[in-house]
């Protein structure tokens, strides 16, 4: 069984009314990560119960883009092992113990490619480090 993490806005209250958040639906999605591994993230999507504003995980949006299973630590990853590192893509794939097939790394690095050349090539270690530390402070709460 993998593990399941729960994602939710971090505040009980509205920012704006400061009326309790209600639940509203519940998303489950499986996520492939780089870092974290395979996991089913468990997404509680809030509503303010006077003015029914819905509050998603921010953390969550951008582990992961909205319908796609794999995060963007691997596609920031398979990126570089694929124009940094010279790596071909079946290495990659092998790299990643074949959780991934090696067109998916193909489709997923040109994808990361994108994003890796708006940010300028020093920037890298901060955006790894600014990943890092978003998984740190992910609620590791477990869902049956
Ligand atoms: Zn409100």
């Amino acid at each position: 069984m993998i593990p399941a993490i729960v994602f939710r806005y971090p505040s009980h209250v509205c920012p704006e009314c400061r009326a309790h958040l209600i639940a509203y639906k519940t998303e489950r999605r499986i996520v492939r990560s780089y870092s974290m591994g395979e996991f089913t993230a468990i997404h509680r999507i809030m509503k303010c119960s006077n003015h029914g504003t819905l509050f998603r995980s921010s953390m969550l949006e951008s582990l992961v883009s909205p319908h796609c299973t794999y995060a963007n630590d691997i596609m920031v990853e398979a990126a570089m092992g694929r124009f940094i590192k010279g790596y071909s893509c079946s290495e990659i794939s092998a790299g990643l113990n074949n959780s991934i097939s090696e067109s998916h790394v193909r489709l997923l690095s040109n994808r990361g490619m994108d994003i890796l050349m708006e940010i300028h090539e020093e920037n890298i270690p901060r955006l790894k480090d600014a990943m890092n530390s978003y998984i740190l402070q992910i609620d590791g709460t477990t869902d049956s």
